[in-house]
């Protein structure tokens, strides 16, 4: 284990504490924020709002991009826009962070666990098909689950650390059983599946900006689409539904301040011109990582069949959970910051009794999976 630890401090040429990942200002960063704070436009409104969503919606190759104050909020809207309502169903995956079942939980509806896939850890196309064929029927048009009788209104995958899922796959199901699709796409900006990039194959897509994500706007999110009403729609909504009018305040329904800050815009501009750089950074890591480990008796996690991962956060598999409590032990006493995958959505307290499939291959990724140092390397 020393020499993982001497390895990884040689990679980023330093002997002082390394952490998992940090933000990199290289570029317009200062010169942007100086700006935004000269204009006086530093909150709803703003140029670098608009000039973000364009630039955004172009990188994704999407129609739409809404902004948001964070990822979740751009999740909580997501759901919304896919008319997820309270006592709905909404089936996702138990590996992933919190966010997720966060905002299925704002709406009241309930969050339904169905297993990943081992190479890609993102939702199984095949679990979710099992699942969909034992529990569920399609009536009026509408996926029932049986077991509870509430229907199932949309699928949440998510692109675990960038490394996408098998999502066209997915899709099909999803468009079977009249169940809208929702990518959580946080972690997956730069992230191709079929050279199509995540979070734009469902009716939404949402992604994060927070601090320790591959672009930052200190906090911020997005939501992506091509469906010009819903575009409309999630800037309604966001922005407190206020009908556009020189002077009166007159609002159509009760909405959220969801809006993301023009200061924050400005950071995020400056951000997305280095994410190209930032992508060869985290691909030259995984490159160095993966040959390295090959050295070791772990497995260096590396992207599955037909995609094109951003390797945002890089991770290593461990042969079981005392070698994995071992290493993380061993790097972080050692100035090595690593990390456990997430403890499963269904092991707590608030989701304990949702239902859930066998979820075999999460449990085993739970046990054995472990983030290691991967900001990009100036
Ligand atoms: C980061 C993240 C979010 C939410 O992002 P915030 O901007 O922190 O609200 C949602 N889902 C996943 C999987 C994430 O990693």
């Amino acid at each position: 284990m020393q020499k993982i630890v001497d390895f990884i401090k040689q990679s980023f040429k330093t002997q002082e504490f390394i952490p998992l990942h940090e933000p990199r200002f290289i570029g317009n960063e200062k010169k942007y924020l100086n700006d935004c704070i000269d204009s006086t436009f530093v909150s709803s409104v703003g140029k670098y709002v608009d000039t973000f969503e364009k630039e955004f919606a172009k990188i994704v190759g999407s129609k739409f991009a809404i902004a948001t104050v964070n990822g979740t909020a751009a999740l909580h809207i997501s759901l919304i826009l896919a008319n997820v309502k309270k006592d709905d169903e909404v089936i996702t995956q138990p590996l992933t962070f919190i966010a997720t079942c966060n905002a299925i939980s704002y709406i009241g509806a309930n969050p339904v666990f169905v297993d990943v896939d081992l190479d890609t850890m993102g939702l199984s196309p095949k679990s979710l098909k099992n699942f969909l064929e034992s529990n569920c029927e399609v009536v009026d048009n509408k996926c029932i689950n049986k077991t509870t009788n509430r229907q199932i209104k949309v699928c949440v995958p998510m692109h675990t650390f960038g490394h996408p899922c098998k999502i066209d796959e997915i899709k099909d199901i999803c468009d079977n059983w009249n169940i809208s699709l929702v990518e959580d796409a946080a972690e997956s900006l730069g992230s191709y599946y079929k050279d199509k990039h995540t979070g734009t194959f469902g009716k939404v897509g949402a992604f994060s900006f927070n601090g320790n994500k591959i672009i930052t706007s200190g906090g911020g999110g997005v939501i992506v689409t091509d469906d010009v009403e819903l575009a409309k729609r999630a800037k309604h909504i966001t922005t407190t539904a206020k009908i556009p009018h020189p002077y009166e305040y007159v609002h159509s329904e009760i909405a959220y301040n969801y809006r993301l800050p023009n200061l924050n815009a400005a950071l995020l501009v400056a951000q997305l011109e280095q994410l190209n750089k930032f992508l060869d950074s985290k691909r030259e890591l995984a490159n160095i990582y993966k040959d390295f480990f090959e050295t070791t008796n772990m497995k260096f996690i590396s992207e599955a069949k037909n995609s094109k991962s951003n390797y945002w956060l890089q991770a290593v598999l461990l042969g079981d959970l005392k070698q994995r409590d071992d290493f993380l032990d061993f790097t972080n006493k050692n100035g090595v910051m690593t990390r456990p995958i997430w403890r499963l959505m269904n092991e707590l307290e608030m989701f304990k009794d949702c239902q859930k499939d066998d979820l075999k291959n999460a449990k085993y990724l739970e046990q054995r999976v472990v983030n290691i140092p991967s900001s990009v390397r100036v």
